[in-house]
């Protein structure tokens, strides 16, 4: 397919970021020209692709990270999971409109309900768990959340974390309002719909390999990986949803917000159940607590996931140290490369804040099998090493700022950059980057297309794409609003 000659908005990257953004975008004013580039043959390649991410539709429900800590009167600070909650709302939102519009079909083939569980042993955690329970049963999002310490009712959530278990204290919290994502598929699926636009067009096999402001425009320039051809190409807009390939893409366009900046590359792999009785008993994602110096987001799961049509067993990701930024497309040099005079004090610093995280992650890599077995026995103490595999997973580059100054943190979670012109703006990190995406590229259309919100027409229609985009769900006196959003959305994606 041609390009679009100059269009109005360039789009870096199939992911769900950009996928997301191009869709809501092309939506928002049907006259928009837009022109996706992807480096790889085929589309969400990445990290957004079933294999390379947990799926996990973060909705707050049972990721123990989101809540670390007891208050100094024993509750459980539930703010924080709240907010991800209605995040993941917006999220379901559009991609059910998306479904009830005709944009997408076949929502199975992306989203499905399952059972969220978070499960805990020992006495401290079985009472950090009560108090976690106790404030988000509270609040009308996890109302129909269940708590227990009897093994037969945790037997019954999720067999597997039972069998061959010995005794202690365990608990276990449970709601069926959790779901698996494939952000890859319905990335696909809106990318599919974009390119059949008028004045719209998806290129995979490009690599943008440079961006110049000239004249107030962008100049873009595209390799063509089967003709080994350059072209030029311009846009008022640019988005870079290039994943780990951002922080490269934003260096090189010189914008003065991209100074100081740097990444911090986290490998994954899973262990994949090949055994299909044990895949059969397991129905649910069962997140833990945290092990030794984890980073928040590397908390191994018990996962059940419906990748390629068919129903998986994974347990991960174990993190790994790697130099990669790409899992497909990158190169051992891109850390190294990374690394200008503007980033190197930030990076020294963070290697030397972090030096219990980058030993953890060496040793993580360095792992046999039957160290990444003894984790799994964890949660499924009978787990035998005959029935699993180790395979790998995506890469996230997490950001690191030189704003932090001496502090070297590692920010975990998705940062936007955008340059005081709002011409350009680029997404760095991950987890939970992916279920929040819907909520990510709103803020990104606030920012930078202010005029299309400010319309009663444009007001109207993202109204319809996410009713409750400028309404508070989180208020319980607006719990009422939210179920009624909610269902409509749940029964258009097919969740019950
Ligand atoms: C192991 C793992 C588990 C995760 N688990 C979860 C989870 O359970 N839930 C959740 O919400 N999130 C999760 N995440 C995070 C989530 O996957 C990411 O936040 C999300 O997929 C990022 O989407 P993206 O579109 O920004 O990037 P990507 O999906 O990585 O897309 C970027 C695209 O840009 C392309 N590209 C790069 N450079 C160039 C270039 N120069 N020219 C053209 N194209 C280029 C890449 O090939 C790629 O296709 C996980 C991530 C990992 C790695």
């Amino acid at each position: 397919m041609k390009p679009i000659e100059n269009p109005d908005v360039i789009l870096i990257g199939s992911g769900i970021m950009s996928s997301n953004l191009g869709a809501m975008l092309k939506r928002l004013d049907p006259t928009l020209t837009i022109q996706l580039f992807e480096v790889t043959d085929g589309l969400a390649q990445e990290s957004s692709d079933g294999w390379n991410n947990a799926g996990t539709g973060h909705a707050g429900i049972c990721e123990l990270s989101y809540t670390p800590k007891r208050e100094a009167d024993g509750s459980v600070n539930v703010s924080k999971v709240i907010e991800i909650f209605e995040q993941f709302e917006h999220s379901k939102q559009f991609w059910s409109y998306a479904v009830g519009s005709g944009m997408v079909e076949r929502p199975s083939e992306f989203i499905n309900p399952l059972k969220h569980i978070s499960f805990v042993h020992g006495q401290e955690q079985v009472d950090f768990l009560k108090a976690r329970y106790e404030g988000m049963a509270a609040h009308p999002f996890f109302s129909s959340m269940e708590y227990t310490t009897d093994r037969d009712k945790i037997a019954r959530w999720a067999p597997l974390l039972l069998e061959g278990r010995g005794d202690g204290p365990i608990a276990a919290t449970k709601m069926d309002g959790g779901t698996d994502v494939n952000f890859g598929a319905i990335s696909r699926k809106l990318l599919k719909w974009l390119s059949k636009q008028e004045g719209c067009a998806v290129a995979s096999g490009h690599r943008v390999v440079g961006l110049t402001k000239k004249a107030g425009r962008w100049e873009v320039l595209v390799r063509d990986l089967t003709t080994n051809e350059e072209r030029t190409h311009s846009a008022k807009f640019v988005f870079v949803g290039a994943g780990g390939g951002s922080l490269g893409l934003l260096q090189k366009s010189g914008i003065p917000e991209a100074k100081g900046l740097g990444g911090f590359p986290i490998g994954g792999q899973w262990l994949i159940c090949d055994n299909p009785d044990i895949v059969a008993k397991h129905e649910a994602k069962v997140y833990g607590q945290a092990l030794d110096a984890a980073p928040t987001m590397a908390v191994p799961h018990l996962d059940t996931r419906m990748l390629d049509g068919k129903k998986t067993l994974l347990f991960g990701p174990f993190a790994a140290w790697t130099t990669k930024f790409l899992h497909k497309k990158g190169s051992y040099t891109d850390l190294p490369f990374s690394i200008r005079p503007d980033n190197l004090t930030t990076l020294i610093n963070i290697g030397i804040s972090n030096l219990e995280l980058v030993r953890y992650l060496i040793q993580q890599g360095l792992q046999s099998m039957a160290d990444r077995m003894k984790v799994l026995h964890v949660f499924y103490p009978a787990a035998e090493a005959k029935d699993w595999r180790l395979i790998d997973a995506g890469i996230r580059v997490q950001a690191i700022k030189k704003t932090d100054g001496q502090a070297g943190i590692v920010h975990y979670g998705t940062e936007v950059i955008t340059d005081a012109e709002r011409s350009i703006s680029a997404l760095l990190g991950a987890s939970p980057g992916a279920s929040v995406s819907v909520n990510i590229i709103l803020e990104v259309i606030k920012k930078c297309f202010p005029h299309l919100l400010s319309t009663a027409e444009g007001h109207a229609r993202m109204k319809e794409m996410i009713p409750t985009y400028d309404e508070d769900i989180k208020l319980p006196a607006n719990a009422a609003r939210f179920q009624e959003v909610s269902q409509k959305a749940n029964a258009l994606l097919g969740l019950g």
